[in-house]
Formats: structure tokens, C-alpha cells, sequence
């Protein structure tokens, strides 16, 4: 008998999960009044975009009848690709106390990272990356937004961040027995333990590896800006990143620490803050491109002088704040590729839309500020085959705006419309 109830539970299985396949097969057809496929193209005309289990059928020209099983009506707006944000840090809000580190346990990240995932996607953010965060938060998140579970974008996630004993990135400011005991277990020391982390991380399922390569803003400890791990640490990082066919993202501020990153060979400059000719050229030459995270200078300048920060973190955003302002122009001036990122968690979630304006402002074109935030960031992924345009097979992956971006790129500070494969975003 219990044979024969087991029998038929997994009939029952297989049933349900043919019904919610054929559920999810639905055909929708988005009528667009403009679209904007790709940041490098002009804007076409009306247009009707069909989407079929989570990816895009066809696109084409005029409202003409389609076989679909349901219409959107997005006549009166500009439909693009979702923007990407590379990087942001969803488990967290903007402004907490440091030592809430002790109070709070990880898991308190993955709901503020709920939250914070469907701001982010109404903002018209369909993938972020996940620049550091505790423990597997990030992983699980990622996991709910790929289930539907959690209204949010795609997450490529990097998990704890390596930092060095006591820098930027390792717990600080509290007493030794604390800071042991709050201790992410990704630090290291010389070439074969930081190898050793990269492949712990990939172990533990990071799409990307994340490192504090120098000193930071926001951290307690006023140890300067400058490169933390040695050159041979950020070479050994980065080869047995890419042996393991990933990716390293490196926080660094200080110009020497930024050369010694992108002559290791890693791969993209978040913040890249005191940015000079040399550290320019050493991008420039080994490919290495910029994120330059302008909101989170927004952000934490909202915060100064308000008891907000402590103050050995004052005096540091003190410090960093006039370079900024001249920092996309800096790198673009020795060809460095610039790529949209926003740290977002720094500043409040769901902003992110801010920095395209203030990427503008340093000399980049409408068009360039959208490739940034497109193929651009698409193409450090590595996803450009799946994300950052609208085609035939790409994820659908798609917002809309009135206006037309490519004239003015500040337009998409105001989403009304987002799809996340597939699935309409509210
Ligand atoms: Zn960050």
C-alpha cells in the first residue's frame, strides 16, 4: 500500500510540475511606443516585444496582431534593457552603528535584503552584483529572486569580502575577543592561504570574488588609504580566481594600491578614488575597468557632521570628497573603461538610479552613461550574451520610462514599468 501512495506522489509531482511549466510558457506581448534595444542603436518606432519563459521571443515593428496570451500596454513609453548595478550591498541600510555588527545576527541581512531587492528592481535595476556581505545572505537572497520567491533583480553575488587582518573589510574597533569572535573567516595572509580563500569562496558559491585591496572610507580603523594586501596576495588572488573561471572585484581608494590591483591582473576598480596617470595607464594596459560608486560619496557626505560616523571615519570622508567629483573624467581621459556601480547601502537602496546624472556631470555622454549601465556592465559580468540589450534570447530583462534616455539619461531616475525575467516587478 505505502508502495502505491508513493507511486502516486511522484505522479502527482510530475503533474503539478507540467502545470506550472505550461503556467510559466505564457506568452506576453509588450506593446512598446518606442524601443531602445541597445545603447549603441537609435530608438525604434512602435514596436512589440514577445516574451516566453522568462526570455524574449521576438521583437518586432508596429502593433500588428500576435499570439500571445497576454498584452501590456506600454504605448506611451520608451522601453529599454534593466539597468545593471554593479555593485551594491542589499543586506544592509545606509547610516547603522558599526557595532551592530555584535547585535545583529546575519540573518537579519537577508530581510533588510528583501526589501531592499524590490526597491532596488522598481529603481530598474534588473541585476546587481553583490559586493560583499556576511556569511551566505547574499547566496540565499540570489536564490529568492531567481524563485520569485523575492520581488527583486538578478543577484551575482560575491559573499565576505578577503580583506588582510585588520583592514577595511575584517571586523575593527572592538575589543580582540570581539573581533575574533565576529571574524568572517576571510582574511588571510601571504600567497597560499589567500589562494586558499578564493577557493573556499568559490566552494561556498560565489559568482565573483571580492577583495579590499586597500584601505577603506567606512571602516574604523585610520590606517590610511593605501594598498593593504602585498602584490604577490593580489596576484595569487586573482590567478586562482580566474583558474576557477571567476571574476575579482577589488575596493581600493589609494593610486598605488589601484596600480599594484590592475598589474595582479584583477579585474575591475571599485571606487578608485585617488585615480593618477600611472594607476590610469596600469588599468588602461591590463584592462582593468572602473566602478566608480559616485552615490556613495552622495550618501555618506548626506551624513557628515551629524554624529552619523565616528570620527576617524569623518576625517576619511573628509579626505576623499574634493576627488571625486573629477574621477569618471580622470580615468576616461587614459581610456579606462567605466562601468556603472553605485555601492549602493552606503546611501539608501532604490537611489541608484542617481549616479547616471552624476557620471553626466563628469563629461559622458547620454548614450554612454546608458552602454555603462548596460552592455557595459553586461560585458564585466560576463553575461553580454544574456543581459544588457534586448534581442531574441536575451533575458527578459526590460523597463520603461517616459522620454527617450539617449537624449537625457537622467529620465531613468523615474521606472514605471520593470521585468525581471519575465516577471512584472510591483
Ligand atoms: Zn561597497
Amino acid at each position: 500500500m505505502t508502495h502505491w501512495i508513493r507511486h502516486f506522489g511522484a505522479l502527482g509531482a510530475a503533474a503539478a510540475a507540467l502545470v506550472s511549466a505550461q503556467a510559466w510558457a505564457e506568452t506576453v506581448a509588450i506593446r512598446a511606443g518606442s524601443v531602445i534595444t541597445d545603447a549603441a542603436s537609435e530608438p525604434m518606432g512602435p514596436t512589440t516585444i514577445l516574451v516566453t519563459d522568462g526570455k524574449i521571443a521576438a521583437i518586432t515593428p508596429g502593433h500588428g496582431a500576435v499570439n500571445a496570451d497576454r498584452e501590456i500596454d506600454l504605448k506611451g513609453k520608451t522601453v529599454l534593457p534593466g539597468l545593471i548595478d554593479l555593485h551594491t550591498h542589499l543586506t544592509g541600510d545606509p547610516g547603522g552603528d558599526f557595532w551592530k555588527e555584535a547585535t545583529e545576527p546575519d540573518e537579519w541581512g537577508v530581510v533588510v535584503g528583501a526589501k531592499n531587492a524590490r526597491l532596488t528592481a522598481l529603481a530598474g535595476f534588473t541585476t546587481v552584483r553583490e559586493a560583499g556581505s556576511g556569511r551566505d545572505t547574499a547566496f540565499s537572497l540570489r536564490r529568492g529572486t531567481a524563485e520569485g520567491l523575492v520581488p527583486g533583480p538578478r543577484i551575482v553575488a560575491a559573499g565576505p569580502a578577503l580583506a588582510i587582518i585588520g583592514g577595511h573589510g575584517d571586523v575593527n574597533g572592538f575589543r580582540s575577543e570581539v573581533n575574533e569572535l565576529l571574524d568572517s573567516g576571510f582574511t588571510c595572509t601571504g600567497t597560499v592561504e589567500c589562494a586558499a580563500k578564493v577557493r573556499l569562496a568559490s566552494q561556498n558559491g560565489a559568482d565573483v570574488i571580492k577583495i579590499t585591496a586597500t584601505g577603506g572610507v567606512l571602516s574604523q580603523q585610520g590606517r590610511g588609504l593605501e594598498a593593504h594586501f602585498t602584490p604577490a596576495e593580489m596576484k595569487a588572488i586573482a590567478d586562482t580566481a580566474h583558474s576557477l573561471g571567476l571574476k575579482v572585484m577589488a575596493h581600493a581608494h589609494g593610486a598605488r594600491g589601484i596600480q599594484q590591483a590592475a598589474e595582479a591582473g584583477i579585474d575591475s576598480i571599485e571606487h578608485g578614488t585617488y585615480l593618477d596617470e600611472a594607476a590610469a595607464r596600469a588599468m588602461k594596459a591590463n584592462g582593468t575597468v572602473l566602478v566608480p560608486t559616485l552615490m556613495a560619496l552622495e550618501g555618506v557626505s548626506e551624513g557628515l557632521g551629524k554624529g552619523v560616523y565616528t570620527p576617524v571615519v569623518e576625517d576619511k570622508i573628509r579626505a576623499v570628497q574634493p576627488l571625486m567629483a573629477s574621477l569618471v573624467s580622470r580615468a576616461r581621459q587614459y581610456g579606462v573603461t567605466v562601468a556603472f556601480g553605485t555601492d549602493a547601502g552606503v546611501y539608501q537602496h532604490g537611489r541608484n538610479g542617481e549616479e547616471l546624472g552624476l557620471m553626466k556631470k563628469q563629461g559622458m555622454s547620454d548614450r554612454d552613461v546608458l552602454a555603462s549601465a548596460t552592455t557595459v556592465a553586461a560585458k564585466v559580468l560576463g553575461m553580454e550574451s544574456q543581459i544588457g540589450k534586448l534581442a531574441p534570447g536575451y533575458s527578459a530583462d526590460i523597463i520603461a520610462v517616459d522620454g527617450n534616455p539617449l537624449a537625457d539619461v537622467t529620465v531613468l531616475e523615474d521606472v514605471g514599468f520593470v521585468m525581471v525575467r519575465g516577471r512584472v516587478i510591483e
